[in-house]
């Protein structure tokens, strides 16, 4: 079961003078010994000569390698940003008039590229429920060039059913493309049957939240025409990853799969606790939660079901009050984004999913009372859970007569 992690530990790369760490590669451009290999590399023709490092750089090659070893892929690319593999993934795959299956709860700037960007493609998306099954089937249309989500999705946690998913693309002879952000680990999408894997490496996978990154796992022929100097989206939108944060994103991701199980285990430490104290929790990893079943049949187990927690305390003035009051209490920050070693708060509705028009958000049960937590890497999760509690009774989230603890 620890498999993921045992291939990633095996890549070893030594630096120029035997050092632990690969050297970076400090260089845009490479020389070359004769006219005739300059060319050959040009058409792609020859192996481990580097061209010009928007193309490759030993470093992002490096990072990819572990990438690759993390879902389990003949391949991968690295980005300099989630949006950059993911608008480079969609461009490559379709043409203008055609035609997306997505999740309607995904990551609020894959919605907008796909909603207002791809408008001037004539590329239309039909956003539909993911876990229903008999409509993704019955959305794809012969123009139909991919059925997109998230492993588990920004921000409700909704779960999609791999397996059954990639069946479906199969029959159609389409790719499932799974954006595997917050699951790095705990879900090998491309095991379960996804065909290309797609990740913001600014989140757990860095961990550290100090730079923007990101990743596509495939095969090797999908990740080499990403980068084809003729027709390559990755290539000629030019979103590629600089060497020198490749580098820094490889020495974090040696340390993941301690932070993962980490997160893993202090998000369900709270989200039990404050499930029994009678709030509002959605978090895989309980019984309580819808997709609670598919998580479980699909995860590498020793990992956990993940960092993230949403919870609902009724009113946006209510979530503000109590987000501002954690923060004041050092239990974490007011910030979008996730995956740091300290715990992150926001609203996603007035925040990271504010570009779904308000309608579609209630449609989909994102009410503006959410809280959506990234958990961090408490060594004392008891004593974060306590506090929390004295906040939301200050507030009147909770009453004290109803809590458990000795609060
Ligand atoms: C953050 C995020 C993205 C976008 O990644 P960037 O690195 O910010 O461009 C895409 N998908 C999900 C699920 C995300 O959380």
């Amino acid at each position: 079961m620890s498999q993921p992690t045992d291939k990633i530990q095996k890549l070893q790369y030594f630096g120029e003078f035997g050092g632990v760490n690969p050297s970076i590669s400090d260089s845009s451009t490479y020389t070359f010994l004769s006219a005739k290999t300059m060319f050959d590399t040009f058409e792609g023709n020859t192996e481990g000569c580097y061209l010009y490092s928007r193309h490759s750089s030993p470093s992002n090659l490096y990072l990819g390698e572990a990438l690759a070893a993390l879902e389990g892929t003949e391949s991968a690319n690295v980005y300099a940003s989630g949006m950059g593999a993911i608008s480079s993934v969609i461009m490559q795959l379709c043409d203008s008039d055609d035609h997306i299956v997505s999740s309607r709860t995904i990551y609020g700037g894959t919605y907008a590229f796909m909603k207002n960007f791809l408008k001037k493609f004539k590329i239309n998306t039909s956003f539909i429920d993911i876990t229903n099954l008999d409509i993704v089937a019955n959305s794809i249309t012969s123009k139909t060039k991919m059925i997109y989500c998230e492993a588990v999705s920004n921000p409700l946690l909704e779960v999609a059913d791999i397996k059954e998913l990639a069946k479906i693309a199969k029959q159609h002879n389409i790719p499932l493309v799974v954006d595997n952000t917050f699951s790095p680990l705990s879900i090998s999408a491309a095991k379960l049957g996804a065909d290309i894997v797609i990740h913001s490496l600014t989140k757990f996978i860095n961990g550290t939240s100090d730079c923007v990154a990101g990743a596509v796992c495939a095969s090797t022929d999908f990740c080499l025409a990403l980068k084809d100097v003729n027709d390559g989206a990755g290539m000629l939108f030019g979103s590629t990853l600089d060497s020198l944060r490749s580098a820094a994103i490889l020495k974090n991701m040696r340390t993941l799969h301690i932070r993962i199980k980490k997160h893993s285990e202090n998000t369900l430490y709270l989200a039990s606790k404050f499930e029994k104290d009678g709030l509002k929790i959605v978090y895989p990893g309980l019984q309580s939660h819808k997709s609670h079943t598919t998580f479980k049949n699909q995860m590498n187990t020793e990992y956990g079901f993940g960092g993230l927690m949403t919870l609902d305390v009724g009113s946006l003035d209510k979530a503000n009050a109590f987000m501002e009051m954690m923060q004041s209490e050092s239990l974490g920050y007011l910030a979008v984004s996730l995956g740091f070693y300290k715990t992150l708060f926001s609203a996603p509705g007035t925040s990271t999913s504010s570009e779904i028009p308000m309608e579609e958000q209630e449609e989909m049960g994102l009410s503006d009372g959410l809280i959506r937590f990234s958990i961090g890497l408490d060594n004392d999760i008891e004593k974060t859970y306590i506090v929390m509690t004295k906040c939301m009774i200050a507030l009147g989230i909770i009453n004290k007569e109803s809590i458990l603890a000795e609060v």
